[in-house]
């Protein structure tokens, strides 16, 4: 009774300050900082074309694309005319846009995202997950580390694509309960592919099981752990977002050479330089990896971004 009571209170605190989308227009419009989002709250929404009439209320737009590292995204004026027009922003959280995205927020004087991180129009990603990596003391961010909160790069586990959609689900159905049974269907159609997938992606990745490799970024450890592939516990950058010095470079080829590293993963905006000087000095071979929706022709969506990776890195291990 009480816990209802809260609810109805909490949502006529929203209705009062104009948080609520309205039902007479129905109009919906979802801002996300990550290209991740948008292509999941897009599988909720049900959104297929510009066309696509039972969606046409609604628009998804996200601000980093694909191509770009997402830590630093370079901020544009447009930016800021796109977040004051949002009723809802879903951002990952735990450090990834956590550089570049509150001062936009700040500059689009839009009341429905300077709320408090657990209202229902600002939802950070990183609430629906657990996260790997979780620091067990004191964060102190003059070591320059950007994975200070744990590691941030959560969709990129299957499991927890469910999960993240899972989640939208829930806020979607709050924000525009009429729509509701429309996102719940969406939601199960996205996880039964998700589940159907599994097994075809297990069985591709199977020849990789256990191998050796190293990446430029601390990106792809929930991959790996979802996968069975055997990510070294050094990178390229000798902290995350550090770019690789001489002298890391220098102690890192003999670790990669006795540990039998056989792929080195780079995403698509990373510095090529380093990569191939490494690869030239141990037997790891560099095979680019998209992170995120975008990140290489083909990605279109969640399904095919994992499809495109499992097929880069089996490829690549196959040629090696
Ligand atoms: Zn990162």
């Amino acid at each position: 009774m009480r816990s209802q009571f809260q609810c109805w209170l909490r949502i006529l605190c929203l209705a009062c300050l104009g948080l609520l989308p309205s039902q007479a227009t129905a109009t919906l419009s979802i801002v996300t900082s990550l290209p991740e989002y948008e292509a999941l709250a897009k599988e909720i929404v049900g959104w297929c074309s510009p066309l696509c009439a039972e969606s046409d209320e609604i628009t998804i737009t996200s601000l980093g694309r694909g191509t770009e590292d997402l830590h630093f995204v370079n901020p544009k004026p447009s930016y800021i005319r796109i977040l004051n027009n949002a009723d809802v922003l879903i951002q990952n959280g735990a450090g990834v846009d956590e550089g570049w995205l509150p001062p936009l927020i700040a500059a689009s004087r839009n009341p429905k995202l300077v709320l408090s991180f657990d209202s229902p129009t600002r939802i950070m990603a990183a609430q629906f997950v657990d996260m790997l990596q979780l620091p067990s003391t004191q964060i102190d961010r003059s070591m320059g580390d950007i994975h200070l909160l744990g590691h941030p790069h959560f969709h990129l586990s299957p499991t927890n694509a469910i999960l993240i959609a899972k989640g939208l689900t829930e806020k979607f159905c709050f924000l525009q309960p009429d729509s509701c049974s429309r996102f719940t269907r969406n939601l199960n159609t996205f996880e039964k592919r998700i589940e159907k997938k599994l097994p075809i992606w297990q069985k591709q990745m199977k020849p990789l099981r256990n191998v050796n490799v190293i990446e430029y970024h601390q990106t792809f450890a929930y991959l790996a752990k979802s996968f069975g592939l055997g990510l070294v516990g050094d990178e390229l950058e000798p902290k995350p977002g550090i770019p690789p010095s001489a002298a890391h470079i220098r102690k890192l080829i003999p670790r990669m050479n006795a540990m039998d590293v056989k792929l080195l993963l780079i995403e698509p905006f990373h510095e090529r330089k380093t990569p191939t000087f490494i690869a030239q000095q141990t037997k790891a071979k560099v095979v680019i990896i998209p992170s995120t929706i975008g990140g290489v022709p083909g990605t279109d969506d969640y399904i095919s971004l994992i499809d495109t990776i499992v097929s880069r890195l089996v490829l690549a291990y196959a040629s090696h």
